[in-house]
């Protein structure tokens, strides 16, 4: 029996995974390819029913239309490394599908998982922002210059004219506004077919053996079997139907539930809510063409705008919906636990018994001001917002993930912390997950920076969190609104 040495788990060693979105999920590929022969996903969610849509049930972060993939990373080098990579597989996934060799059932050749239309990251001003400077810089250290344009040089439009992007340069047609803008184009990214692609990934994932527990009361981890009061290491879980699993890792892969199931993520992490809105374009409208990806680019704007800023959104989808995301405030929900102590709980809108479909005033109105300034095609067409959603980051106080054991503990780790940008390596995260449970290269970026830290002394965080009801950004504070009540800032 092979023994990994680091961590004194036998590829035969039952290992349990709670949580199926994209930590869960590739962790579960990567950790079977390597030749893990025991390993049990579970969830709560349906998946096999709902197949990841928003619409069925579903509330991960994970279930959703589409998420932005973008190798340019600012000075991250290691994340544009790890999305060069992801992007590769990313088409092989494609080309997988088109084969219409061993697709998840439901799925047809037709059917996709990576757009490749560009991500924009645009501003209203005349200078790129320090982001988005060290992109190029970085993308051009990497051979990757042709692929990181800047809207506004000429050479560069002449490239992206070239490469078939040119819609994607000005999509909100600023210039004839004469409204100001510069933006970096980068030309390998585009979006994730995110419900697609965790269907991809959870086929592939039993193809490799590994089982899979869903629903509300055998998936669902009520809690985790600790071996003694030290409440450090555990030796299984317990799924709501009283089952109890034996195992000899548990690995929480829970998005925004994460941190009220651990504890020690107390200061680490936090579920925070970014707020979602879509637009129904009919289909007999003109604007299903005029925002279809082949004439219109992932895009961010603003994105340094402060709380009247941070909007991203995607070309229109098969459906007719155009969603729009805002994250220039992200809220919380905090709620006293077991312990006593407050921490933030993702509330959507199938979480019982309190849910909802509303989202604060302050976001709609930022949104639908976007819609008017940038989008008013929308509006000459009668159209505007008809639904409103939350979906839950877990943000840490540093924007990196934490990937480790729980301190103290050789048998239960927490995967999380997706600080909102984990969706495109859903292709190869998981091999860092697993790499990390083995103990192997941990010294090295990028695994180096998502191992248990806390805040140092003198050390600014990209996040406060957790600062509970006393915090500004409650929901209770917010003035929380359904899409029809529409929200201007002005009238705020
Ligand atoms: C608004 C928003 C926009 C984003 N945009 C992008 C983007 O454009 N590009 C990008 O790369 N990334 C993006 N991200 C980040 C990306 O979506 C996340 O990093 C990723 O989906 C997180 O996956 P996860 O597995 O950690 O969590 P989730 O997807 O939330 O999955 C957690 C799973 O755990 C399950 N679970 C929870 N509690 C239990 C329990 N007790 N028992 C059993 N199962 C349980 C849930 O049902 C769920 O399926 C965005 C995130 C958000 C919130």
């Amino acid at each position: 029996m092979a023994n990994n040495r680091a961590s004194g788990l036998a590829k035969t060693s039952p290992i349990l995974i709670i949580g199926a979105g994209v930590f869960g999920l590739s962790t579960a590929i990567h950790a079977a390819r390597r030749g893990y022969t025991n390993i049990t996903v579970f969830d709560r969610q349906s998946y096999e029913q709902s197949n990841y849509d928003f619409d069925k049930g579903c509330d991960a972060a994970s279930a959703d239309i589409n998420k932005i993939v973008r190798t340019a990373y600012g000075d991250e080098i290691d994340h544009q490394e790890m999305c060069t990579e992801a992007i590769k597989e990313w088409r092989e996934w494609d080309q997988e599908i088109a084969s219409g060799k061993d697709l998840p059932p439901g799925m047809t050749t037709e059917d996709r998982v990576f757009v490749n239309n560009g991500s924009l990251s645009l501003s209203a001003t005349q200078r790129l922002d320090m982001y988005e400077v060290d992109s190029i810089e970085g993308m051009r250290a990497a051979g990757l210059r042709k692929s990181a344009l800047v809207t506004t040089d000429e050479k560069d439009q002449t490239e992206a004219s070239k490469q078939g992007f040119a819609y994607a340069l000005d999509p909100f047609r600023r210039e004839e506004k004469g409204l100001p803008y510069i933006g970096l184009l980068d030309t390998t990214g585009g979006y994730a077919v995110a419900d697609n692609a965790c269907r991809l990934a959870l086929h592939k994932a039993k193809r490799l053996g590994v089982r899979f527990v869903f629903g509300e009361r055998r998936g669902t981890l009520k809690e985790l079997v600790y071996r003694d009061e030290s409440r450090t290491d555990v030796t299984g879980i317990i799924t709501e139907d009283g089952s109890v699993h034996s195992s000899s890792l548990v690995l929480l892969a829970c998005g925004g539930w994460t941190p009220a199931l651990v504890p020690q993520l107390d200061g680490i992490t936090e579920a925070t809510a970014g707020s979602v809105a879509l637009v129904k374009i009919p289909p007999t409208s003109r604007l299903r063409e005029r925002y279809s990806e082949k004439n219109f680019p992932t895009f961010q704007f603003r994105m340094y705008g402060g709380s009247n800023g941070g909007l991203y959104g995607f070309a229109c989808d098969n459906r007719g919906l155009l969603k729009i995301g805002y994250r220039g405030t992200r809220y919380t929900n905090p709620l006293v636990q077991q312990d006593g102590k407050e921490r933030s709980v993702p509330i959507t809108r199938w979480t019982l018994p309190h849910r909802t479909d509303k989202i604060a005033a302050h976001a709609l109105a930022v949104i639908n001001q976007f819609i008017d300034e940038e989008m008013p095609d929308i509006r000459a067409e009668g159209l505007g917002i008809t639904r409103t959603r939350l979906c839950w980051y877990t943000d840490t106080f540093d924007d990196h993930y934490i990937i480790d054991y729980v301190p103290g503990s050789t048998s239960l780790m927490v995967a999380t912390g997706c600080s909102g940008h984990a969706f495109k390596f859903l292709p190869n995260i998981g091999k860092h997950v697993v790499d990390i449970w083995e103990r192997s290269g941990t010294d090295q970026l990028p695994k180096s920076r998502w191992l248990w830290r806390r805040l140092r002394e003198g050390q600014k965080p990209d996040n406060i969190i957790m600062q509970g009801s006393a915090g500004p950004n409650t929901l209770s504070k917010a003035n929380m609104v359904l899409a029809g009540q529409e929200a201007t800032l002005a009238k705020l």
